[in-house]
């Protein structure tokens, strides 16, 4: 995925347009590795769809142009999950403890996905594949893990590749 174009820095927002970020990626973002997906029950009722996807930045790679309507959910204590209040967008969870921030790549504007798809939205890390639904969701590629990718207790459930 080396070969694909990447870009410099990207813009976003939610539907009703209250919430508006711009993203300026470091010079030494891993983009093949800053994409996840995660089909917990949380980020599945949280957006609506059968799985998140989500891409993490460091918080400091985040510029926020508007963000009156943003509100943190918390689902578990410690996790913040960023929706606007007024037209419903989900558009980030993050640790609140860490450095970093998943922003939802759904919330990325058009012109960019289409452009740098591959890089800002493309996923070979999958994380919660414990509650995936059989013929519907279980049929990515790349590295799925029961619960989370990382920490103690990580369990790799299977690895494929495109
Ligand atoms: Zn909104
Ligand atoms: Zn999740």
């Amino acid at each position: 995925m080396a070969s694909h174009a990447k870009p410099e820095s990207i813009e976003g927002g939610c539907l009703c347009g209250s919430i508006r970020y711009t993203v300026n990626f470091p010079r030494d973002h891993d983009f093949d590795n800053a994409v996840t997906t995660c089909q917990c029950e949380q980020c599945r009722k949280g957006t609506g769809v059968l799985f998140l996807r989500a891409h993490k930045v460091p918080m400091s790679a985040v510029t926020f142009q508007s963000q009156s309507t943003l509100k943190n959910y918390h689902a578990t204590p410690g996790y913040a999950r960023g929706i606007c209040t007024n037209c419903g967008s989900f558009l980030s969870w993050r640790e609140e403890d860490s450095e970093f921030i998943s922003l939802a790549v759904g919330c990325f504007d058009n012109k960019y996905l289409t452009k740098y798809g591959r890089v800002l939205a493309a996923s070979q890390k999958h994380v919660w594949c414990g509650e995936e639904i059989p013929g519907v969701t279980d049929h990515l590629q790349g590295n799925k893990w029961r619960h989370d990718n990382e920490g103690e207790g990580a369990e790799l459930l299977s690895s494929s590749k495109p």
